[in-house]
Parts: structure tokens; C-alpha cells; sequence
């Protein structure tokens, strides 16, 4: 192993192979709009796993406050339905993807409410 006293280098091998999906070669971004949500959820789908996954699957890639796809290389952040203060739990169903900016915009509202 490659190291020095406090530093040793990344082991590639622990990163897993993700294929890139070419894009459709007769694909518009402004006409086949579905087809390009589509493919931001399953390159969610091909890079998440466990219940990270499932997450994502629930909401089929797209933010739980704005609803708008999400790219998975987007800040995000896990919002909790029922916060955890008033007793939600830390499980799938409770638990939603959402942009950080869309986050923030929710707890400013909720702190002026
Ligand atoms: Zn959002």
C-alpha cells in the first residue's frame, strides 16, 4: 500500500464502476422533456443504494418541496415529513429528497410563519 505516516492514497478499487448512459442522439432537451427526467431518475437509480435508493424511487427523482426532477449531482438534503421533533422516525417513508436551496427557502417560511 502506498502510504506515508498519516496520509495513504484512495483505493480505486473501492469506488464502483458507474456506466455513463449516452444520450439519445435524436433528443431535444426542449421537446423530449420526459426523456431527459427520465434519465436524471435513473442515474439516481444507478448511483443510490439501500434505502437511499428506495428514497429516490418514491419520489421518482424529483424534490419533495418544488417537485421539480432532481439531478443526483444536485445539493440535496433528506427532509423529514414529520419532523423528528414531533416524533417522526428515521424511515423511508418519512423521509423525502429535496434540494438544498429548496430547503432553505422552506425553513425561512417556516421560521416567519
Ligand atoms: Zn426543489
Amino acid at each position: 500500500m502506498f502510504c506515508t505516516e498519516d496520509k495513504e492514497l484512495l483505493r480505486v478499487d473501492h469506488i464502483p464502476i458507474v456506466r455513463h448512459t449516452k444520450v439519445r442522439m435524436d433528443a431535444n432537451p426542449y421537446f423530449d422533456t420526459q426523456y431527459f427526467i427520465d434519465r436524471k431518475f435513473h442515474h439516481g437509480m444507478k448511483r443510490l443504494s439501500g434505502r437511499f435508493k428506495q428514497i429516490w424511487k418514491n419520489q421518482h427523482g424529483c424534490c419533495y418541496h418544488c417537485g421539480l426532477p432532481m439531478d443526483i449531482s444536485d445539493e440535496r438534503e433528506i427532509f423529514f415529513k414529520v419532523p423528528k421533533a414531533m416524533g417522526g422516525k428515521d424511515e423511508v417513508r418519512n423521509m423525502a429528497y429535496v434540494h438544498k436551496h429548496c430547503q432553505q427557502i422552506f425553513l425561512e417560511r417556516r421560521a416567519k410563519a
